[in-house]
């Protein structure tokens, strides 16, 4: 492979298989500053982001072109994550790099009074990707058993059976063609703590920090046991979890635009075929 920038030619094909969840996993055994899968440095991992822009591109073009015709697959992209976990830099660096045609994005946030008055995942539905498309939840129905559960917003009973909701939910989803990559950006109380400094600190910063947040923190051994509750309960082998430690944002945004780079290679769409004559059509042109 030809090196690219200076950069050592340090794979990043590994990254998926060691952040995906499997039986037994236990989020507290999980160093939010490691980097697995993955040997090369910061700098690297621009190098290796740069590499396969190429092909994501081709890629997701394939994707879009499948369904422009109103079927074929989707990809959807689930993102979780305490507050500055990095959605936002997610948001930005890993989607953005990718054509805006084609790329839904959706922030959940408190319900509605209209939202709250349907089950939890009427909302969800309506924001699911139409085919061809990549979209992304920031946040999603997991806050119906993140948050909800952690704050008491409706009885232990209601939001005990919605794991299954959700695993019933994610099935029917990829029945209709949406391929589903959870993510859990993971960071560490301390470099929480100083990605909310650096909000207090900074006026170009202000406008992202919420008291609330704060307040969130007291939280935060309740929102792990959360947290585990649904890797031990909604990982399952069609619809895995992702926990990517997201102390270093740099190791976060490759492991995503890997995790998207696998899963548009595992639908590799071929082209659709010509729905015209393509030899009448080039007579036709000459002819002009
Ligand atoms: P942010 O993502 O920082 O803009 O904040 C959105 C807020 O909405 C977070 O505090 C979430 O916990 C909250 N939120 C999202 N979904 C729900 C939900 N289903 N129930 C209650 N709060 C939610
Ligand atoms: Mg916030």
């Amino acid at each position: 492979m030809p090196k690219k920038h200076g950069a050592k030619a340090t794979s990043a094909a590994a990254i998926g298989n060691a952040v995906r969840v499997k039986p037994g996993f236990v989020l507290s055994d999980v160093d939010p500053r490691s980097t697995p899968g993955y040997a090369g440095s910061k700098k690297d991992s621009v190098g290796a982001m740069d590499a396969s822009r190429a092909e994501i591109d081709d890629l997701q073009e394939r994707l879009y072109a499948g369904g422009r015709d109103g079927d074929g697959p989707s990809v959807l992209l689930v993102l979780q994550g305490m507050d500055t976990a990095g959605k936002g830099g997610i948001l930005r660096h890993v989607v953005g790099a990718v054509d805006p045609q084609g790329v839904s994005i959706h922030a959940f946030k408190v319900p509605t009074k209209e939202e709250r008055e349907h089950p939890f995942l009427w909302r969800i539905r309506k924001q699911l990707p139409p085919p061809g498309n990549i979209g992304v939840f920031d946040r999603s129905h997991y806050e119906d058993v993140l948050v909800v559960r952690v704050h008491d917003l409706v009885p232990p009973k209601v939001w005990r059976r919605r794991y299954a909701e959700i695993n019933s939910f994610e099935e029917s989803c990829n029945d209709k063609g949406i391929h589903l990559v959870k993510v859990m950006l993971h960071i560490s109380p301390q470099e929480q703590r100083a990605r909310l400094a650096e909000r207090l600190d900074r006026p170009d910063k202000y406008w992202k920090f919420n008291p609330g947040d704060i307040d969130e923190r007291e939280h935060w051994g309740d929102y792990q046991e959360a947290y585990q509750a649904v890797l031990d309960k909604t990982s399952t082998d069609e619809n895995p979890w992702h926990v990517v430690p997201a102390d270093h944002k740099w190791y976060a945004r490759l492991a995503v635009h890997q995790l998207l780079l696998d899963k548009l290679r595992e639908l590799h769409a071929p082209w659709p075929p010509a729905d015209f004559d393509v030899a009448e059509q080039q007579e036709r042109l000459a002819a002009t």
